[in-house]
């Protein structure tokens, strides 16, 4: 699979990787659409300070599952699914009071570890849905989710709302 890499700030290169195989509690997704960030520029650029270098950027993608691990219920290999690219513990205390944007271990995928510019994503999924399912009626703007930093919130918040 290709996958895209800043190697060091102005050096972006596609390289070659392996289709990685799913743990547990993760999911893998086969990426069918990638939004291009002001970070990711400034990735690329060497001008944000929490980029660790060589990085696989890329932090608002959606894309359909294409494995998934022993631990997964809820979401199967074909459904259609926007990513949460901001990694929480879920032990800190931001986590327990329910701010988990604000996480004292916070990684974003695509920033502090490798995020969404290649063919296949491992994400985890089973403690806190980082995958949310794009229902088939949200499925005209399932892509264009993802191309705004929050998409997968703003998804859950609009299945919420089709719930009522
Ligand atoms: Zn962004
Ligand atoms: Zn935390």
């Amino acid at each position: 699979m290709v996958s895209i890499v800043v190697r060091e700030p102005r050096a972006l290169e596609v390289e070659s990787a392996n289709v990685p195989e799913p743990k547990a509690d993760e999911v893998v997704v086969k990426v069918r659409r990638a939004g291009i960030c002001g970070s990711d520029v400034h990735i690329l650029h060497g001008s944000n300070p929490f980029a660790v270098y060589p990085r696989v950027i890329g932090h608002e993608f959606a894309g359909e599952v294409f494995s998934v691990g022993a631990a997964i219920t809820g979401i199967k290999v074909g459904d259609r699914v926007v990513v949460d690219p901001v990694l929480s513990c879920g032990d800190c205390y931001p986590c327990r009071i329910g701010r988990s944007n604000v996480c004292a271990n916070l990684q974003v995928m695509g920033v502090h570890c490798d995020g969404g510019f290649r063919d296949y994503v491992a994400v985890p999924a089973s403690v806190k849905p980082y995958v949310a399912k794009a229902p088939a009626r949200l499925l005209p703007i399932w892509f264009e989710l993802s191309e705004a930093c929050g998409g997968p919130s703003v998804l859950r918040r609009l299945v919420a709302n089709l719930k009522k």
